[in-house]
């Protein structure tokens, strides 16, 4: 089955794409769950965090990199945000494509659910 993440990322299912490199693209998540909720993929398909080597190291720094940027343009920087990647089930991750959410605009509960 085609990889929903891969499909935004080449273009070929529409997405509120506001960053789009080499590497990464960022996209704002369908289903928002704060007033700032957006997803910073590897254009590169990895399943879960399970399955990043060392190799990944320097696209790892790439999505965290982004979500800083992101985050001072979004002007969430001085209030704060959380970034979270879900992995397999307990983790709640839902999409199979690694990726980073950033979430911020709202106070966020520690612990989470
Ligand atoms: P996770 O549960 O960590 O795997 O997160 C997957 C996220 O992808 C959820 O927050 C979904 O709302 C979001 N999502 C699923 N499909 C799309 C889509 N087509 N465009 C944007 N976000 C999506
Ligand atoms: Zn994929």
């Amino acid at each position: 089955m085609a990889c929903i993440f891969c499909s935004i990322a080449e273009g070929k299912i529409p997405a509120k794409i506001f960053h789009d490199d080499e590497h990464i693209v960022g996209f704002y998540d369908i289903h928002p769950q704060a007033p700032v909720h957006a997803l910073f993929i590897p254009r590169k398909h990895i399943s879960t965090l399970n399955d990043l080597d060392e190799n990944d190291a320097q696209l790892l720094a790439r999505l965290f990199l982004a979500a800083k940027e992101f985050a001072q343009r979004e002007g969430i920087a001085q209030s704060g945000y959380r970034l979270v990647m879900n992995c397999n089930s307990d983790g709640g991750q839902t999409v199979y494509h690694l990726h980073l959410h950033v979430l911020g605009g709202r106070w966020m509960k520690w612990p989470p659910g």
